[in-house]
């Protein structure tokens, strides 16, 4: 292939609009790798704090998109030249996936639309293989629907009984009630990593070693982790992850779901189509191995690929980093909150990072998400996917203020200086 015209992944990480070395994010350098972030929402600039639902996108990422659709777009699959380049570019993302989680291999990582299918992948593999009357599946109060509705489905198919972990009045999981609910007909554990409502990060290894000291195989729902803080898949053990890439800079449609090899290879198939079979046979499904095993049908090869410059971007800030700018900029966020009579931030007290939710006494949550967003602030009021978690915390709906790196403490403090305008004239 003509390399001028086909940049690679590795090239186009070399774009060093980011500060590398910098102890401090320069926050206000880096919005301007963010198009999204200049513009204005009913007459004011726009202050995004809605990227725990989907982040604003990088322009290497744009860039991407582009010249893949222009010069390098093709079946992913082997044959002629382009099919060749477009296999390769395609893989490459999935090499930089398993290190940003520090997974043994890329094989160990499947593309998918978002963390809602890889979700689905494994429990409909596990209703397939393992699940029948009897057998338990054990999930907590904090799951968001996308870890919780495919195991309702998966137990409602199966004859299987669904078993639900409580949370503590401040929305930690009760680690006491997990471990006595982990029973001999446990078949899984599915829980998130870090709660969208909250943005409590959960001890999910301690509960994979309790699960894993009865073999118990753990699935955790790393949506609200992987774009905000270091995830090392194998310290924490479990055996499958999702992630959505569409929170952490990539494309609309895409995610991942990482599993260990041998629990992959153990488990069937959840989707036919083709490319995940090795022949068409009508005698006998016949799987590729892993990771083509998993990724039925046409891949989605342009948002994998364009996925690919936004991981770099974050890799090159560096996940720790990010990590201690959106836990201090949601502490400050949170402190500025509660200094308002009338306002109670859920999850308080619980180590969170980059989420806060929150509600203003006689005021309900869709009127406050209204009125931000006359003032510029694009926050989210409602049941946050989460009607359980709410409920526990003694609320119906909430607006979830998210964070991102690119967002300022100047932001906080307009969020903070609405609010309590509005809890003012209520
Ligand atoms: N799990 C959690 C905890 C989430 O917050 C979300 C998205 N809001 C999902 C799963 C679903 O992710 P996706 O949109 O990538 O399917």
């Amino acid at each position: 292939m003509d390399e001028t015209l086909h940049p690679t992944e590795a090239g186009e990480s070399e774009d060093k609009t980011v500060p590398r070395d910098n102890r401090e994010l320069d926050v206000e350098r880096i919005r301007r790798d963010f198009p999204m972030l200049q513009r204005r929402m009913n007459g004011l600039p726009l202050v995004y704090l809605d990227s725990a639902a989907t982040s604003q996108k990088p322009q290497v990422m744009i860039d991407r998109m582009r010249a893949l659709y222009a010069e390098e777009y093709a079946k992913v699959e082997e044959g002629h030249s382009l099919s060749k380049h477009a296999t390769q570019v395609f893989e490459e993302v999935r090499a930089k996936v398993a290190r940003l989680i520090n997974a043994a291999e890329p094989r160990e990582i499947i593309f998918t639309r978002g963390s809602t299918e890889a979700l689905n992948l494994i429990s409909r593999a596990f209703e397939r293989s393992r699940l029948g009357p009897g057998d338990e599946v054990l999930i907590t109060m904090a799951e968001h629907a996308s870890n919780a509705i495919p195991w309702q489905m998966a137990c409602e198919d199966s004859g299987a009984t669904l078993r639900v972990v409580p949370v503590t009045a401040s929305g930690e999981i009760d680690l006491a009630r997990f471990e006595q609910l982990l029973g001999p007909r446990t078949r899984i554990v599915a829980v998130s990593h870090v709660s969208n409502v909250t943005g409590t990060v959960f001890p999910v290894k301690r509960m994979t070693e309790l699960a894993h000291a009865r073999g118990i195989p753990v699935l955790v729902d790393g949506a609200q982790a992987v774009p905000h803080m270091p995830v090392d898949v194998r310290d924490i053990g479990c055996d499958f992850y999702a992630g959505s890439g569409h929170k952490m800079g990539g494309p609309s449609s895409v995610g991942f779901l990482y599993g260990v090899a041998s629990k992959l290879e153990e488990l069937p198939v959840a989707d036919g189509g083709s490319t995940m079979a090795q022949t068409l046979s009508f005698e006998k499904i016949q799987p590729k191995p892993l990771p083509h095993k998993y990724e039925a049908g046409e891949p989605a090869f342009g948002e994998v690929v364009a996925w690919g410059p936004a991981i770099d971007y974050w890799m090159d800030l560096g996940l720790e980093r990010i990590a201690a700018y959106e836990k201090a900029l949601t502490e400050y966020a949170t402190g500025k909150l509660l200094a308002i009579p009338g306002v109670r931030v859920l999850g308080e007290g619980t180590e969170r990072i980059a989420v806060l939710s929150f509600t203003v006494e006689g005021v309900p949550p869709t009127e406050v998400e209204k009125e931000l967003d006359r003032r510029g602030i694009a926050a989210r009021a409602g049941e946050l996917d989460a009607e359980p978690l709410l409920k526990a915390l003694g609320v119906d709906m909430a607006v979830r203020a998210s964070f991102m790196f690119y967002n300022t403490h100047e932001e906080a403090d307009a969020l903070a200086e609405a609010v309590a305008e509005i809890a003012r004239l209520h």
